[in-house]
């Protein structure tokens, strides 16, 4: 059991397609103890059943968009678990007409929306938790290639996956004396909500399947036992690092001339 008697928060559950439901998954099979929480009441009906499934009772509601909110839901985190060994951070957004047509046609607000929700948050809530991390804890964000790639109509979200990577980085040097790891996992894509948002997506997961060295699309399993290791003690001398969790679908210069 690779996370017996370690204890965590899990943001961004949406439903079962997630990838923060199958890290918790994961997690859960490992011996951890859970919390989850959702963005707002209107989820708890389809999040509860799934936190009850985990033993992880009721879902903590917050929406990271708001500091007070981060606040009254870290007070009720801490009542019901004074001490944490791990924080998965699943949780993105971005105005839909941003994620077609042009970058360059982002709106101030669509711009600073994408960044608060997908990136300032990870900041916010791991600060926020600062106090309650035991040594050896392990905080995590999911990020996407668009970070570092020009992906078609991924746009202003890859403008804030790219600060998402910098704010990991420079997260692991702030927290890294106090014995605490900060890590990414870069996901292929895979059929979840938000994903489904993204003009073009069911292309990107045509085109993974067959230019990717593992010739098939990644899957949620995949990108929760990656999860598993990054929360785990395995991966107790890691940190400040992005995984890429792709199939190899990365390290590919050009698939169009692919013979086989
Ligand atoms: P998902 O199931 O739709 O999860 C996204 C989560 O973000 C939802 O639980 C949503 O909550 C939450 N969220 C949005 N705004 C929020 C707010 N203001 N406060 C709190 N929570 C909020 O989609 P997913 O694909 O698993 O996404 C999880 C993470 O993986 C994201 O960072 C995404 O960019 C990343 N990722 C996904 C893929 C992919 O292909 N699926 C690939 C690479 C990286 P509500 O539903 O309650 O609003």
């Amino acid at each position: 059991m690779l996370l017996k008697g370690k204890k965590g928060i899990i943001f961004g559950v949406a439903n079962e397609h997630s990838l923060a439901w199958h890290i918790a998954q994961q997690a859960h099979e490992q011996g951890a103890e859970l919390l989850l929480s959702v963005a707002s009441e209107r989820f708890l009906r389809r999040v509860g059943p799934l936190a009850e499934r985990l033993n992880a009772g009721q879902p903590i509601i917050c929406d990271v968009s708001s500091d007070g909110d981060i606040k009254r839901a870290f007070e009720e985190i801490r009542a019901r678990m004074p001490e944490v060994d791990f924080i998965v951070h699943a949780i993105a957004t971005a105005k839909r007409d941003d994620l077609q047509g042009r970058f360059l046609d982002t709106s101030r607000d669509g711009f600073s929306l994408a960044h608060d929700v997908s990136t300032f948050s990870f900041v916010a809530i791991s600060r926020e938790a600062e106090n309650m991390l035991r040594p050896g804890a392990s905080l995590l964000t999911l990020t996407y290639l668009g970070a570092v790639r020009a992906v078609p109509s991924y746009n202003v979200m890859g403008v804030a996956k790219a600060s998402l990577e910098a704010s990991v980085r420079y997260m692991a040097n702030d927290f890294g004396p106090s014995g605490v790891r900060v890590n990414a996992i870069s996901a292929g894509p895979v059929k979840t909500l938000s994903a489904s948002v993204v003009k073009g997506f069911k292309d990107k997961v045509d085109i993974q399947q067959v230019a990717a060295p593992l010739r098939r699309n990644v899957t949620g399993e995949d990108v929760g036992k990656a999860g598993l290791f990054l929360l785990s003690d395995m991966a107790s001398g890691v940190t400040g690092e992005i995984l890429y969790v792709d199939c190899g679908y990365n390290i590919m210069a050009d698939f169009i001339t692919r013979e086989d």
